[in-house]
């Protein structure tokens, strides 16, 4: 992620899934996350962190396979 000054976003918090969630469903939430630009210190809340990730969970066919 970029900010609008052309700075790097740094992952400063990710959410923690809800406890009450099954191993599953912890697997397949969208955390949300908030990010500071570490050119001007802006911070960014709520973000999708795991935005574009869920489709490699899906994918590892060889995790679970007992
Ligand atoms: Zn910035």
């Amino acid at each position: 992620m970029i900010c609008k000054c052309g700075g790097v976003l740094n992952v400063i918090r990710v959410e923690t899934p809800p406890k009450h969630l099954s191993k599953q469903e912890k697997l397949v939430y969208s955390r949300l996350c908030d990010v500071e630009c570490l050119n001007c210190e802006k911070i960014y809340y709520s973000q999708p962190f795991d935005d574009g990730n869920r489709l490699n969970i899906a994918k590892d066919l060889r995790r679970g396979g007992d």
